[in-house]
């Protein structure tokens, strides 16, 4: 759990009762996990509710996990404090009995193992595969139970308060690890993205649930979210305002993203935001943010908007943050009929 190095992580196998020791203090370390974003626009629970968990403990699969914030489970179900709440990890239905929890997952329908892929734990279609990961879309409309389902126990680890009941205008990019030993796959974390967005968002929220953060998963996310983008030509980045975490964990992204960027441009030395921001897709003000950052704006041409930047400067910082420069993604690794070039059709 402590490898955040490789770009291409290697997680744990379905690691077994690990008890998640994250307070509500600790969680700002752990980059990779919520981006909330919107203010609540239709919330479900009083907003002055206090932020202590209203469920002590959530049992996901065989992993005992504790969560960081109020649940939005209903309230009769957790409204008086719950100690402990079973989750499938297949579908992410819940239950405050064991018994009927046990009679669930021995009939669970998306319970791995019980078809010829391995794959049935998620629901939708596959886009994206590679080295154990793989991203399966889901449209909120058709598979309207299991996103409330999976909204509702992420909502555990995020401190916000839009919760997607309204899954139906949204889309759900479930990533899948599957195991290559034990054949085990698990849905370990998903971002969701209006289907139609005013401001051009390409990303709701996101998240990697704790027992899987850390590993690169959160930027595998990213990156697909992005590519997703450059094939709508949607220009456009997360919903804002982000969260800290969130602020913090898409910094990381474009931070590496620019500097991949200029770094491969070797020859370049001017270079104009629109530019950059129409190679990568990258948002104009998310790009000035991230050269904000990297204290690279050496100049900016007044009432223009070229950038010089020095590229020593790129790379001695890249060296000093230790930044992973392999892509987090690979562009050849989208599947299906979809993501065929020019129509040719599926790749499989
Ligand atoms: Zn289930």
């Amino acid at each position: 759990m402590r490898t955040s190095s490789p770009s291409l992580p290697t997680p744990n196998p379905i690691p077994t009762h690990v008890e998640s020791p994250i307070s509500n203090s600790s969680a700002a370390s752990n980059v990779h996990l919520a981006l909330p974003t919107t203010p609540n626009k239709n919330p479900k629970s009083s907003p002055s509710k206090a932020l202590e968990p209203n469920v002590q403990e959530v049992v996901l699969g065989d992993l005992l996990i504790k969560p960081w914030y109020p649940s939005f489970y209903p309230e009769e179900l957790v409204g008086a404090g719950t100690e402990r709440l079973w989750v499938c990890k297949w579908c992410f239905r819940y239950s405050v009995d064991a018994g009927s929890f046990v009679g669930h997952v021995a009939a669970c329908r998306r319970r791995v193992g019980s078809g010829e892929t391995g794959r049935e734990c998620a629901p939708g279609s596959l886009i994206y595969e590679r080295g154990g990961y793989g991203i399966w879309e889901v449209d909120g409309e058709e598979e309207k139970l299991y996103t409330q389902n999976i909204s509702l126990f992420a909502k555990l680890f995020l401190d916000t308060k839009s919760v997607f009941y309204d899954v139906t205008t949204f889309l759900y990019y479930l990533l899948v690890y599957s195991d290559p030993d034990t054949r085990e796959s698990q849905v370990i974390g998903f971002f969701s993205k209006e289907k139609m967005s005013w401001d051009n968002n390409n990303l709701a929220c996101i998240i990697v649930f704790p027992p899987w953060q850390r590993q690169g998963a959160g930027q595998i996310l990213m990156g697909v979210s992005y590519e997703l983008s450059k094939r709508e030509g949607r220009l456009g980045g997360p919903e804002k305002p982000l969260s800290e975490l969130g602020r913090r964990a898409y910094l990381s992204f474009w931070l590496s993203t620019l500097a991949r960027y200029i770094l491969a441009h070797a020859s370049k030395k001017t270079f104009t935001v629109r530019e950059i921001s129409e190679d990568t897709y990258i948002a104009p003000d998310d790009v000035i943010t991230t050269l904000k950052e990297m204290e690279l704006l050496e100049q900016r041409k007044k009432g223009g908007a070229d950038v010089v930047l020095n590229k020593a400067l790129v790379r001695e910082w890249v060296q000093r943050q230790k930044v992973d420069l392999r892509e987090p993604i690979d562009m050849d690794c989208f599947v299906g009929v979809v993501w065929g070039e020019e129509g040719e059709g599926s790749e499989s």
